[in-house]
């Protein structure tokens, strides 16, 4: 059972007036601001929209299934990537790792996948294509992955943090990979009961995960030894990787 429109309007309610200390070093708060029904190739879900008090960035949440005062529920956050997520771009990987996540919550009795919306690990849109820019003019990656390596975490983990507590969950299996990400957000208060590992299956796009002996500095070398520039903080498993493998890409 998904949001009933009693609770969306208790919900909103509830939104209309919040106001807290924030969340994390900079007081970072939320409110619902609006809730939709969201059917999607991915299955049913609910689309919630935020409003902030920080960067004027409208965040989501995908919500499917029952998730308000419920236990367990798997979260995914995901960073958005224009490029990657909308038109499909092949300079990285984040639509593979978004689709695997809905796929993965649609089949799940509820899940939520947390859309945060910081471009490029939070250096915005223009930045990311700064850095694409200097790749393309054969710049060192160095320096684009400098401008693109750059990413507030503590940010990132406080605005996912209240939005799962808006929503009124009372403890998460966090769909990650990365054990950073879960620390992150349990100093934040959230209550995290397991890990569910990000799966995606191997093709000619994410081979470079797979070849992992020249990872260095948050950036690996496909099998062409070009390198890839790696946007989302938390990468998937590959199907087929083994285990060192999946250490290896896990570093930086
Ligand atoms: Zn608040
Ligand atoms: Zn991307």
């Amino acid at each position: 059972m998904a949001l009933t429109p009693l609770q969306i309007r208790e919900l909103l309610d509830d939104n209309r007036a919040h106001e807290c200390d924030g969340f994390g070093k900079n007081h970072v708060c939320v409110r619902i601001a609006s809730i939709a029904e969201l059917p999607s190739r991915f299955g049913q879900f609910q689309v919630v929209a935020f409003w902030n008090n920080r960067d004027g960035k409208e965040h989501a949440a995908f919500v499917h299934g029952e998730v308000t005062h419920a236990e367990n529920v798997p979260v995914r956050m995901h960073s958005e990537c224009l490029t990657g997520d909308a038109i499909g771009s092949l300079r990285c990987d984040c639509r593979d790792q978004l689709e695997a996540a809905l796929r993965t919550i649609g089949a799940m009795d509820n899940g939520i996948l947390l859309y945060l919306r910081q471009e490029g690990r939070g250096i915005g849109f223009t930045n990311k294509i700064r850095a694409y820019g200097l790749q393309d003019h054969g710049y060192d990656t160095v320096e684009a992955n400098i401008a693109l390596g750059f990413r507030d975490d503590e940010r990132d983990y406080s605005v996912a943090a209240h939005m799962i507590a808006s929503l009124n969950v009372k403890s998460i299996r966090l769909m990650t990979n990365n054990p950073k990400k879960i620390q992150g957000l349990a100093e934040m208060g959230i209550r995290i009961t397991d890990r569910i590992p990000l799966v995606i299956p191997p093709n000619e796009y994410n081979r470079f995960y797979l070849q992992t002996k020249a990872s260095k500095s948050g950036h690996l070398l496909d099998s062409f030894g070009k390198e890839r520039l790696l946007e989302q903080l938390d990468r998937p498993f590959v199907e087929g990787m083994t285990s060192e493998q999946a250490a290896k890409v896990q570093e930086n």
